[in-house]
């Protein structure tokens, strides 16, 4: 059986419903958080459920449990779906009244889904590096919100995937931003760049995870923008996000990145990060 959780409720994924006027539906008024489970244990947990918890601030939205409650009816729905490698998806809506663009009353209460996804670890793509495609950043200028509302995100990730591409390497003008689901991080001379924590970009918990291993085994690790010219004259490219992890790009818009495979610095941090997630899981 599959058990999904909806507005307090464990039911049956088959009679889970929505009600059409949900504004997460109508106007994707909501956010959500995708939390990694390995072997039946969750990963980074708390910093999502914190961002979940950010997000609802910077929207003006109020989820209607505590995070400690929160937090342990999800483990009861992993536990429930006997998930060993996957996910939990979350997302709190601004609830359901009739359709107008200014928020309803007060009294409205959000609503919140959840549900479990089987996800094995992409070893494959992880060992022999992916491809990725350049697309314009014409997203709005909030992105450090994980926000419902994902159309510059999916008509990037379409424009990159249809042309046989894993991810989208999105630039506003000549600085890269960050991947259409993921971060953006280059390796030149031995120092690995990513943009800095600001509006343009979604502060991801894999990003974090990965600046402190850099910290703790003397990796430099720099937050400062690089341009178009230098991502594509890097030494090495990788992005990195809950389900992707640490994933080397060796080739962009059909240009060879470094030697065209998973250089040496993006193999350190990928066992770097296994480490980490054996130390956290156990
Ligand atoms: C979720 C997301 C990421 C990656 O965040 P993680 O917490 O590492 O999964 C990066 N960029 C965007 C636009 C995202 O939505």
């Amino acid at each position: 059986m599959n058990t999904v959780f909806v507005n307090g409720e464990l039911i049956d994924r088959d009679k889970a419903k929505i009600d059409i006027e949900d504004r997460g539906y109508q106007f994707g008024d909501g956010i959500y958080e995708v939390i990694r489970v390995y072997d039946g244990s969750t990963f980074t947990m708390k910093e999502h459920m914190e961002r979940l918890y950010q997000s609802a601030e910077k929207m003006k939205l109020s989820i209607p449990y505590g995070e400690e409650e929160f937090t342990s009816k999800l483990l009861k729905l992993i536990e429930l779906n006997g998930i060993g490698d996957g996910i939990v998806y979350v997302q709190v809506t601004r609830g359901v009244s009739p359709r107008q663009h200014h928020f309803p009353a007060k009294d409205v209460a959000g609503s919140v889904v959840a549900y479990t996804k089987d996800f094995p670890v992409p070893v494959g793509q992880m060992e022999n590096g992916v491809t990725a495609k350049l697309v314009e950043d014409i997203r709005w200028l909030r992105c450090d919100i994980k926000s419902l509302n994902l159309l510059g995100n999916l008509l990037a990730k379409e424009e990159a995937a249809s042309n046989g591409h894993f991810e989208a390497i999105l630039h506003r003008g000549d600085t890269v931003t960050e991947g259409s689901s993921s971060n953006a991080f280059i390796v030149k001379d031995g120092v690995i760049y990513t943009h800095p924590v600001t509006n343009l970009i979604l502060n991801g918990i894999t990003r974090r995870v990965i600046e402190s291993l850099c910290g703790k085994n003397g990796i430099m690790f720099q937050e400062k923008t690089f341009s178009v010219t230098e991502l594509l004259g890097a030494d090495e490219v990788f992005i990195a996000s809950t389900t992707s992890e640490v994933m080397p790009v060796i080739e962009i818009d059909g240009k060879v990145i470094g030697e065209g495979k998973p250089g040496a610095v993006t193999k350190r941090l990928q066992s770097l990060f296994s480490e980490r997630i054996g130390i956290e899981t156990r």
